[in-house]
Formats: structure tokens, sequence, C-alpha cells
């Protein structure tokens, strides 16, 4: 992946510039040129030690998301994550979340966490530390950390059960296994409500009144009835080879205001995943909406470096529809990873 180059700004100490360094993808240059010609880093938050920061003592925390304060039924007692934990984050914390919609967002992460299914078990990070089991609907395909071997050893234990469910197809020439298995159900919409609440607290202070409509979405319990509003559709690139050792979350915004492109956009990344997300309904952006401008939104490449991609591999986009408020059953969820080198224990027995 690209590294990040950080530059203190003369006389003012407070702030740090950061850039992505790195040397795109071929296959991808003229997306990054184009990208990059556009969009400028205006906050990047990472689970490391670099970018923990101290939180506002609790009685003086006021939710972003419906604007509570502290007070008797509402004392902002939850440990608010900026990131899911369950995409790995531990030390991000947030200080502008209230309980109530620490709960609500809690509710779309499961929605997250169905959707991304057996691929969070896959993680070398569980395969280290064993704290999920990934379990198919029909309990048939389990993932785990195999705790025969010592916890320090990350292993995985992959079980298949009943033979006709062709859990998984052995490619030995290419050095690749790809396992079939099933997402547990899931509501897509929720899922892109998990995105766009990711999105939403990496604005900086200063932003979060443009975007009132987008937080009002994000709450609200009201169905999405459209099934094609592009809003509601993400970008998403997978990786072969290593994840990203951390997740990290970037806020990209616009150099040219007068640019018909929308004002920010977000790029997350996490285990092997990039997804972009456009963060919708700017009040700076209504210019734009005039019927009479073309509006665009520029394709983000993957921040994947060249050396990287040769050896393991060019990533593969992907546009996800996540227009549907209703629980998907039975999704069919395909992964595939690749090996060195492998045994057939039939044939030595
Ligand atoms: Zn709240």
């Amino acid at each position: 992946m690209f590294r990040i180059k950080f530059t203190e700004i003369p006389g003012n100490p407070k702030k740090i510039n950061r850039e992505f360094i790195g040397n795109p993808i071929d296959e991808f240059v003229e997306r990054y040129k184009r990208f990059a010609g556009f969009y400028a880093i205006k906050n990047l938050i990472a689970d490391d030690e670099l970018h923990k920061r101290p939180l506002k003592h609790k009685k003086n925390r006021v939710c972003r998301f419906c604007g509570a304060t502290y007070s008797a039924e509402e004392k902002f007692k939850s440990k608010a994550h900026l990131l899911p934990e369950l995409i790995g984050n531990k030390n991000l914390l947030s200080d502008f979340e209230c309980d109530k919609c620490n709960s609500l967002f809690g509710r779309y992460e499961n929605d997250l966490a169905n959707f991304l299914g057996a691929s969070r078990a896959f993680s070398i990070a569980n395969a280290k530390s064993g704290g999920l089991k990934f379990k198919s609907p029909d309990k048939t395909f389990v993932v785990q950390k195999d705790f025969e071997v010592p916890e320090n050893i990350p292993k995985l234990r992959i079980e298949s059960h009943e033979e006709t469910n062709n859990h998984f197809t052995l490619d030995a020439e290419n050095k690749k296994v790809t396992f079939h298995t099933i997402r547990p159900s899931y509501n897509p919409h929720h899922v892109y409500k998990a995105f766009l609440k990711i999105g939403l607290s990496l604005l900086p202070d200063e932003f979060v009144d443009d975007y009132k409509i987008a937080f009002a979405i994000l709450r609200s319990a009201k169905k999405n009835e459209e099934t094609d509003n592009p809003l509601y559709k993400l970008n998403i690139y997978i990786h072969p080879g290593p994840a990203f050792p951390s997740p990290m979350a970037i806020l990209f915004e616009k150099k040219q205001k007068t640019d018909a492109i929308p004002t920010h956009i977000v790029c997350l990344m996490f285990h092997n995943y990039t997804y972009q997300l456009t963060l919708p309904l700017n009040k700076q952006d209504e210019w734009m909406f005039d019927g009479k401008k073309t509006v665009t939104v520029p394709h983000m490449p993957p921040f994947i470096d060249k050396h990287f991609a040769v050896k393991f591999g060019v990533p593969k986009g992907q546009r996800l529809n996540f227009n549907l408020d209703e629980l998907k059953r039975n999704e069919k969820h395909d992964i595939t990873c690749s090996f060195e080198d492998y045994t057939d224990t039939r044939l030595s027995e």
C-alpha cells in the first residue's frame, strides 16, 4: 500500500500536512492522475499510535448525529468507535456520538458484519487471535482459528460438512482455492448507512452543518424505496496478497470549488478491501444540480503500490448496489485465497 508522508506547515505547528506516497499500478495510472488532479487529502485516520487523540470530557460532549448533550438521560457511557471494531479498529474512539446513536449504528454494523460474512474470519488477525468463528447460515461451513497449535502461530481451521455442498474449488496449478459460502442475511441499505456513518465521522467540525440532509438520512427510519439511486452505490477494490495492517479512512476534498464534482469523497481501507463512498448532498454542492451541468464522480484508484501488485496481483474493481432496504437472504459469497503448497492427506493415508 501507499505510505503517508507527514510534513509540518511552516508557521503553523498545530497543522500537519499529509500526503500519500506510492507508485500507482500501471493499469490505474490514468485514474490516479485524474483523481489526484481533482482531490487532496483533508483528513486521515488510522488505527495506529500516530492517530490517537485525547477525547473530550463526557460533560463537554455534543452528539454530532442528533445534537444531544450530556444530561441525566444521556451520559455518553458507551465506547463509541470512529471506525467499527468489526473491521479491526481497536483504538480510534469518538467523543461526539451519544449512547442512543451508538446503539442505532450498532444495528447497521450488524448488517455490515453479515455482509462481510466469512471474509472477516479469514483475516490474519483472526488466525492469530481467534476472536471470531464464522458459521454459514446452514452451519455446514465453518472458519475459525485452529486452537490445536500454539497460540502465537496464526492458523485457521476450515470445516466443510456434507460434500454435496461444494464448499471449495481447488486450482492447484495457479495455487488458488476459492471457498463458496453464503452470507448471513443482511440489509444492504443498512450496510450503506454503516459506511455513511464512517464518512460523516471523518468530517472536521466546520463541515458538519453542510451535511444536514446526509445526517438526516443516516438516522431516518424511513424505508428507501429507490432501487437505482447512484448515491447508494459504492465502488470497491479487492486486492490479492496480504491485508492492510490496520483499518484506515481518508477524507478527500475537491481542490477547486468550481468543479462539478462532489466536495468530499471517502476512502475506506480494511482487510483486503478499498471502498469509495461519496459524501452525499453537501449544501455547498447544490449549485451543481441546476439541470444544466453534468455532475461526475471521479473514480478513485486503489492505493496499492505497483511493486505490491507485481508480487501479488492487480486489485479487481466492482460496483456494489446498496439500495435494497430489506433483508437479503442466502446471497452467494466466494472468497479466493492463494497458497504456497498443499498436501492431499487422502493420498498419504
Ligand atoms: Zn446522538
